[in-house]
């Protein structure tokens, strides 16, 4: 089993992965895996936007709506970190290169549901794509920072609630074992697991299966978020989402015998419901979204990706009405972190979607993931910057051992890691 050291080890190169390297001391090693190519992750699919406080007096609006879309169940600390930390993170991202939609030399804000006001930044309808790679192409940039692609995570290494690195495969298959003086997951969500999903098929919650067998804490992991428009398709595969920004900018749904039967920008859970109830009324397995509403040049201007994509799938956006169906979106829960991203394990930390910081409640707010990401990816890396380097002697050995309890066939681990988070998510939701 071939050997790596590192001072700090990113499992994963999304968005959060990225912006905690951009934030590590720069005399640190850090080493970056993912499972699959560096461009591979869903925050290079986000379309809508990022969320951020336009003024002091959007404050409480901000927070009233993050909460009232968690159903109150966020931690307020939490939400209160992430609004008051968003000009910031904005800037920076404008200091990346991050080139958000203007007018007159003034940044434009959209809206989507249940956001009582615009306060949502946006490129086009690829938001994720531009902030991602702006960020990427930063870290590619440090001479500290290393980036292996299809390495996958299969075990942590640890003794005594302390955490010493992972156990990964290549895409050989070649095991290697990572020394990390500290450890941030950051590894994305779960659509893998699910038939109908946005997310990409590789994010199957591996981090999360590790901690449970680690008897690390985890929270929330019945809060799973199905987004309410992704264009209906019978072909295998990702489902292409239809962002909420374009209800939010007037498209309407309307029923098989070209009715509308709901509030457009209603909280997702709560349209999600309306939407399936309509499709059992009407036996059908989707209902129908105009944006033809929103007029040519909204469409060509705002959500050129989107109109093409549903071009290239026969359908012109600027002319008919689209069939639309809700799919798994994004997962609310995850492993427990407290307000500098720390896990119930020492020297490990988890970061976006993979965590559960308390932002987002039982029902995450539009284009608030991006911003929470960030934010807590943010503050984990300084939180590791003042924190000594754990070592422990006999990593060798600890290496060993969780080589062999993890076995030679990473076909039947992953089965069993997928079987593990989805009983984990049923228990949970049972016990409510
Ligand atoms: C279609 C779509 C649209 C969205 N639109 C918006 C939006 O408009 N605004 C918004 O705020 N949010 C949006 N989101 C949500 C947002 O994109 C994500 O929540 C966020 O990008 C998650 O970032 P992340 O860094 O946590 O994970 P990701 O960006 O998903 O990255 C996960 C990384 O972990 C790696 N990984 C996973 N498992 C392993 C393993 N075992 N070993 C090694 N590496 C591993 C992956 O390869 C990947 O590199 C959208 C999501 C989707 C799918």
């Amino acid at each position: 089993m071939e050997k790596l050291k590192t001072d700090v080890l990113i499992v994963g190169t999304g968005a959060s992965g990225l912006f905690a390297a951009l934030h590590l001391p720069e005399n640190c090693s850090v080493l970056m895996i993912t499972k699959d190519e560096v461009t591979h992750s869903d925050s290079f699919l986000a379309q809508g936007g990022i969320c951020v406080l336009r003024d002091e007096g959007d404050y409480d609006s901000f927070m009233e709506d993050t909460l009232r879309a968690g159903h109150y169940e966020n931690r307020r600390e939490s939400v209160d970190i992430m609004i008051r930390s968003s000009r910031k993170v904005i800037n920076e991202l404008i200091g990346w290169g991050v080139d958000f939609a203007q007018k007159d030399g003034e940044l434009l804000y959209t809206r989507e549901g249940c956001h009582s006001r615009p306060r949502i930044l946006f490129h086009e309808d690829i938001t994720g794509r531009e902030i991602t790679q702006k960020l990427l192409a930063a870290v590619q940039k440090l001479p500290n920072v290393e980036i292996l692609e299809h390495v996958t995570m299969l075990d942590l290494i640890e003794r005594d609630n302390c955490c010493y690195g992972v156990i990964a495969s290549d895409g050989a298959g070649h095991r290697l074992a990572v020394e990390a003086g500290h450890t941030i997951l950051a590894s994305g969500g779960i659509g893998g697991l699910y038939e109908h999903s946005t997310n990409y098929p590789h994010l199957t919650g591996d981090a999360l299966a590790i901690a449970l067998d680690h008897n690390i804490a985890l929270e929330h992991v019945d809060y799973v978020q199905i987004h309410p428009t992704t264009l209906y398709s019978t072909k295998p595969g990702r489902r292409f989402l239809i962002s909420e920004s374009v209800r939010g900018e007037g498209a309407k749904l309307y029923n098989a015998e070209g009715r509308r039967f709901a509030d457009e920008v209603l909280p997702r859970d709560v349209l999600t419901a309306k939407i399936r109830e309509q499709m059992k009324k009407d036996h059908k397995p989707y209902v129908w979204l105009d944006m033809t509403c929103l007029g040519e040049e909204v469409i060509r201007r705002h959500f050129p990706h989107i109109y093409e994509h549903c071009l290239e799938e026969g359908y012109d956006v600027t002319k008919q009405w689209i069939p639309v169906v809700p799919a798994q979106h994004y997962f609310m829960g995850g492993i427990w972190v407290d307000s500098r991203s720390k896990t119930t394990m020492d020297a490990l930390y988890a970061v976006g979607e993979t965590s559960c910081n308390g932002v987002h409640g039982a029902n995450r707010l539009a284009s608030n993931s991006l911003l929470e990401s960030l934010v807590f990816a943010e503050r984990a890396a300084g939180d590791i910057a003042g924190d000594p380097a754990k070592s422990q002697p006999e990593f060798d050995l600890l290496a060993r051992q969780a080589d062999r309890r993890i076995g030679e066939n990473r076909g039947e681990l992953a089965k069993v890691y997928r079987r593990r988070v989805l009983e984990e998510i049923e228990k949970e939701k049972k016990a409510k």
